[in-house]
């Protein structure tokens, strides 16, 4: 390793380890000499699997998205070689192209994404045409700087209609012929709302794999949503489609939760409803659960859970591979950790008792079962992934930025309401008191950022 970069690698680590520290996330045991922790060899990628019908060997362990180049660089230089991207990067894939320059591009298996629906700002008619297709394609090779994709997939596409565009598929057998690109995907974290009703993902998932055209999946599939991805996984291996993963950890941190328990996160810009007051009054007994668990599990960070998730979703033999977002150098070398490791008994029951005692504070990713009862068409479903990129994954300004280009009614109107989509939810989410928490956390901070 070069010496400015590893000086470099040893500041961030200290920097991110001092500020979990800070939040009492982890015990005094870690990482007590951040510089030693620098200066370790990072764990290696020990196990590949076949992606389906496309016979690449993708490392179990994926990734995509990432804030520092650094911890991006590790996980390649450890074997990691599947790389989710999207055209929705933009510069962030010319990050990308700068750590994959000079690699041996065979090794690397490198996907991106294309939305197909004209309504959404910069794409319009003429994006979703095979001619836009193909020139968004070359804009994306472009600032990756490869000469191919291994897979280019459509992205949420929120109807069967839609997955067979048929812009998509004219430009996809041509960049198939020219070689810009080896197969095609479709990938799917779906919600039910945004401007008018849509289909679910199973629906569209399920019809794309009949389909005949898609080699590969990107999907949401974690523990506390199960039934319907396991459903699709398993249509996928009929078909020997090659399968990856995203949403694989449903878990919020404990800050989060006491920061909405505490009212932290909008009390304090204005006086709460009592439409609110009622809707944090059922939070709180929510949280209050899962507070119990904590302590009876003895867990001292959230990550403990985030791990097992992950090797839950590996436990299933039809998934190949999970794409992690990677935040610093102690994520990466967790990532890593896990690859080959199996779901030990003890990480099998706290997944069961916390989905039993703490599951009710997920929203579940790709549901959306009680966007139509809400009278405003607030996108309950798009929302709560926005604040989980917030909340879960650390990517702030990105959930912010989100938040801020929705079309829709947006989750101000669920301060007066008194919470319809909640009687509707299944798994009993407090989802009125979290919405109106998103809400002041994804616009206030948008207006002060
Ligand atoms: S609140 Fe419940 S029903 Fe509504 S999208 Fe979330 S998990 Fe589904
Ligand atoms: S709380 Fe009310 S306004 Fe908000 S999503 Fe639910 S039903 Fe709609």
């Amino acid at each position: 390793m070069k010496k400015k970069e590893a000086t470099n690698r040893r500041g961030f680590i200290k920097k991110s380890v001092t500020g979990l520290m800070g939040a009492g996330f982890l015990s005094r045991e870690g990482f007590s000499h951040p510089e030693e922790a620098a200066t370790q060899d990072f764990p290696k990628i020990k196990s590949f699997r076949t992606l389906g019908r496309t016979g690449f060997k993708v490392s179990d362990i994926g990734t995509g998205d990432f804030d520092d180049p650094g911890p991006f660089r590790a996980l390649l230089d450890a074997g990691v070689n599947y790389i989710d991207t999207s055209e929705s990067y933009g510069q962030h894939g010319r990050k990308i192209g700068e750590v994959i320059k000079g690699r041996d591009r065979s090794s690397l298996f490198i996907t991106s994404k294309l939305r197909a629906n004209s309504s959404i700002r910069n794409i319009g008619k003429s994006g979703i045409s095979k001619e836009g297709f193909i020139r968004r394609t070359n804009r994306v090779l472009k600032a990756l700087g490869t000469d191919y994709l291994d897979c280019l997939m459509i992205s949420s596409p929120e109807t069967v209609e839609m997955l067979r565009c048929e812009g998509f598929h004219a430009a996809t057998a041509q960049l198939k012929k020219e070689g810009k690109i080896r197969f095609v995907g479709v990938s799917h974290h779906g919600s039910q709302w945004i401007t008018q009703p849509r289909e679910s993902m199973e629906k569209v998932l399920t019809a794309a794999a009949r389909d005949g055209r898609f080699d590969v999946m990107l999907l949401a599939y974690n523990f506390l949503k199960e039934d319907m991805s396991e459903r699709i996984l398993q249509v996928c291996k009929q078909e020997n489609i090659g399968t990856t993963l995203m949403k694989t950890n449903p878990v919020r941190t404990y800050k989060y939760f006491q920061e909405v328990l505490e009212k932290h996160r909008y009390s304090k810009s204005r006086k709460l409803t009592e439409q609110e007051k009622e809707g944090l009054r059922r939070y709180k007994k929510k949280v209050e659960n899962a507070q119990d668990f904590i302590k009876r599990y003895n867990l001292k960070s959230d990550k403990q859970i985030r791990d097992a998730a992950i090797l839950f979703v590996l436990s299933n033999p039809n998934v190949h591979t999970v794409c992690t977002t990677v935040l610093n150098f102690d994520d990466a070398s967790a990532y890593l950790k896990l690859s080959g490791k199996k779901l030990e008994p003890r990480d099998r029951s706290i997944l069961s008792a916390y989905k039993k005692e703490c599951g009710s504070l997920y929203c579940r990713h790709a549901c959306g079962i009680c966007e139509p009862r809400c009278p405003n068409k607030v996108p309950v479903n798009t929302i709560m992934r926005y604040d989980h990129y917030f909340a879960s994954q650390g990517r702030e300004k990105h959930a912010m930025i989100k938040y801020a280009a929705l079309k829709s009614a947006r989750a101000d109107k669920c301060q007066n309401c008194p919470g319809y989509c909640e009687s509707a939810c299944p798994y009993g989410v407090p989802v009125q008191a979290l919405l109106s928490s998103a809400h002041e956390t994804l616009s206030l901070k948008n207006r002060r950022g």
